[in-house]
């Protein structure tokens, strides 16, 4: 019987535009082939977008991010679809019929000018998510300054007009007539030869850590909180203030391994990253505050990677970072202060710490929305839902359904060198698919 032999679609789609999917985005558009980039925020970067500065070089993470989000945004090869999510997949390796959505931003992006004069006339104001919550943003908002794209959309939960039928100040101020309220979502109908997975991490919220205030007490935050606190672009412009009444912090205290390695109560796994960027956070806030000093509580130390181990030396050594070994029982407030009990093991003391600032590095974990994603698309999780390759040892991109690739940290905690190097992985096994007949 004679087979049939198609030439395989050359496009492929990519699921997630964090540095993981940017890069493979990158890879295979420079390649020659055409990319088709789903994003589900108003804009792209991931959390690489949230960080300050990049262990162990200290690099700022804007900058070096930033030729790359105008790289995917301006190239000719990638269709980038923010503010959108896939909703169906049907067909096989080199011939994938996808669906996808395209939220309504409430702004005709085309006649917008990313003017910016909507988001200073909005008078409604929320808690950034991008902030961590630790600043405000507008009912029409960008992500951040450097957004790209740089085109707002409207939150209808908190636009007064949604809500209560009056306002339209953006439509009033607008100087281009871009705000359009009857917007409805869209669809973008496409074919591609291979899909890559890119969807990236979560933090366990602090509402889950009764031991270390459960999310009640506000000078408790999470690690990201803390990189915001740090960033030029932050609620505090790179100073580091206390949220709960604006003044600078005299004695932090870092907590790592918060909800990881503990099987019993939260997560079995290790984070992997948080040993390198809590020291990278001790000893960014000893350049802010000279005088400020810095507690790090850990089970061990685990910094495998070129540089990583002289970079927690400098953090004890130079920065003169106090690290204590063992684990944190309970974190309270009391005298406008965060007391942090806890375990030195190496002198078999307890410790009480009143601090200023308490910053917890949760575990990171699945996005919960992946799962349905792995559904829709037939590939494997793990029992705790991440993304899972075929053969981990031999095939760390690959799933178990031929034609869908996987990049970063959608499979497991990853810091970003390793996230880009996985990508161009799946990036390379992908090109390998669209290149052949099938
Ligand atoms: C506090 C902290 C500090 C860190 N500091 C460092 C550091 O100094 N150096 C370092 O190397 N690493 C650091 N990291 C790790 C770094 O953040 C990650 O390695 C990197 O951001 C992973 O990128 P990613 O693209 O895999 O995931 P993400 O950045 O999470 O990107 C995933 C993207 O996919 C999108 N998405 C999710 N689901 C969907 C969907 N269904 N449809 C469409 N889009 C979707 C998301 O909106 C997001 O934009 C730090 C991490 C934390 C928590």
């Amino acid at each position: 019987m004679a087979v049939e032999r198609t030439k395989a679609v050359p496009r492929v789609l990519v699921v997630g535009a964090g540095i993981a999917g940017m890069q493979a985005a990158l890879d295979i558009a420079n390649a020659g082939y055409e990319v088709v980039l789903v994003e589900r925020l108003p804009s792209i970067g991931g959390r690489m977008a949230q960080l300050s500065e990049t262990f162990p070089t200290l690099d700022c993470s804007q900058c070096i991010l930033t030729p790359r989000t105008v790289e995917v945004g301006r190239h000719p090869n990638i269709q980038l679809l923010t503010y959108s999510e896939v909703e169906a997949v049907t067909g096989q390796a080199g011939h994938f019929q996808v669906r996808i959505r395209r939220r309504a931003a409430y702004v005709d992006w085309e006649k917008c000018t990313g003017c910016g004069l909507c988001q200073e006339k909005c008078p409604s104001k929320v808690p950034a998510e991008f902030q961590r919550g630790l600043g405000p943003r507008k009912a029409i908002y960008t992500l951040s300054p450097q957004a790209v794209p740089n085109k707002p959309v409207i939150d209808r939960e908190s636009c007064i007009y949604f809500q209560k039928g009056r306002c339209r100040a953006c439509e009033k101020f607008c100087p281009t007539g871009a705000i359009a309220y009857e917007q409805t979502d869209t669809f973008v109908e496409t074919e591609v030869g291979a899909i890559i997975l890119a969807t990236g991490y979560d933090l366990y919220p602090l509402e889950r850590m009764p031991e270390y205030g459960g999310g009640n007490i506000p000078d408790v935050i999470d690690a990201l909180a803390f990189e915001r606190l740090l960033s030029a672009s932050g609620p505090t412009s790179g100073k580091v203030r206390r949220p709960s009444d604006g003044a600078e912090p005299r004695e932090v205290v870092f907590i790592q391994c918060a909800g990881s390695r503990e099987p019993q109560r939260h997560w079995p796994h290790c984070s992997k990253i948080c040993c390198m960027y809590s020291a990278k956070q001790a000893i960014l806030y000893r350049h802010r505050v000279h005088d400020g000093q810095a507690y790090i509580f850990y089970i061990d130390i685990r910094s495998p990677g070129k540089g990583y181990d002289e970079f927690i030396q400098r953090a004890m050594e130079k920065e003169d970072v106090v690290y204590l070994r063992g684990k944190v029982s309970r974190v309270f407030a009391e005298d406008g202060k965060v007391v942090v009990l806890g375990a030195d093991t190496l002198s078999g003391q307890q410790v009480r710490i009143a601090a200023d600032l308490v910053v917890v590095a949760p575990a990171l974990i699945p996005r919960p929305d992946t799962r349905r994603l792995a559904e829709m698309l037939g590939v494997e999780i793990d029992e705790r839902g991440w993304l899972t390759a075929a053969n981990g040892d031999l095939q760390p991109v690959e799933t178990n359904r031929p034609g869908i690739f996987l990049a970063g940290t959608a499979v497991g905690p990853m810091d970003i060198p390793e996230t880009v190097a996985h990508a161009s992985a799946a990036a390379a096994k992908a090109m390998a698919v669209v290149k052949r007949e099938t």
